[in-house]
C-alpha cells in the first residue's frame, strides 16, 4: 500500500470544509492512518515547502499556511498519491474540474484549501516532516475485499 501526506489549509478549516475533505477521500476508498490538527511554524513552512523557496509566490505560500491551523494527515491506498491529488483537483481552482475539491470548493491558486504530496518521495518526506512513526496508526478497512478486486 502507498501512503500520501494530505492537509486542509487554513482557510479550508477556516470555512468549516474539514470534514468534507475527510468525506471525499475516506469515500473515495482511502484508509486514514494518521491526523492532527496543528499549527504550522515558520520554520516547518519553509522545509515542506523548500521545492518552492525561489518562487515568487514562496513568500506568500509561508505567510499564508502559518496564518491559522491546518488539518494534516496521512492516507493510504493503492496508488494514494496520484488519487488523492485526483480528488483534489488541479492547483488552480480556475482550471480545476467541478467534483474536485477545489474544483468545488475554492477560487483562488492561493486559497486552494488542501495541500497534497506530488509524489511518493514527496510523500516519504512530508509524512516524515508532520508525523513520528508511532503517530500512524492505520489498519485494514473490511470493505477493502470490495474496493480492490484482488488481482
Ligand atoms: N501557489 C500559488 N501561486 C502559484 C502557484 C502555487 O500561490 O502561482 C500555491 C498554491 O496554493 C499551491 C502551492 O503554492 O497549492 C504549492 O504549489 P504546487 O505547484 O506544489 O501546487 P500543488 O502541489 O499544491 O497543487
Ligand atoms: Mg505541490
Amino acid at each position: 500500500m502507498d501512503r500520501t501526506f494530505v492537509a486542509v489549509k487554513p482557510d479550508g478549516v477556516g470555512r468549516g470544509l474539514v470534514g468534507e475533505v475527510i468525506g471525499r477521500l475516506e469515500r473515495k476508498g482511502l484508509r486514514l492512518v494518521g491526523l492532527k490538527m496543528m499549527r504550522v511554524s515558520e520554520e516547518l513552512a519553509g522545509r515542506h515547502y523548500e521545492a518552492h523557496r525561489e518562487k515568487p509566490f514562496f513568500g506568500g505560500l509561508v505567510r499564508f499556511i502559518t496564518s491559522g491551523p491546518i488539518v494534516a494527515m496521512v492516507w493510504e491506498g493503492q496508488d494514494a498519491v496520484a488519487i488523492a491529488r485526483t480528488v483534489m483537483g488541479a492547483t488552480d481552482p480556475a482550471k480545476a474540474a467541478p467534483g474536485t475539491l477545489r474544483g468545488d470548493f475554492a477560487m483562488q491558486i492561493a486559497a486552494n484549501i488542501v495541500h497534497g504530496s506530488d509524489g511518493p518521495e514527496a510523500a516519504e518526506r512530508e509524512i516524515d516532516l508532520f508525523f513520528r512513526p508511532d503517530e500512524l496508526v492505520g489498519q485494514p478497512r473490511p470493505e477493502e475485499e470490495w474496493i480492490y478486486a484482488g488481482n
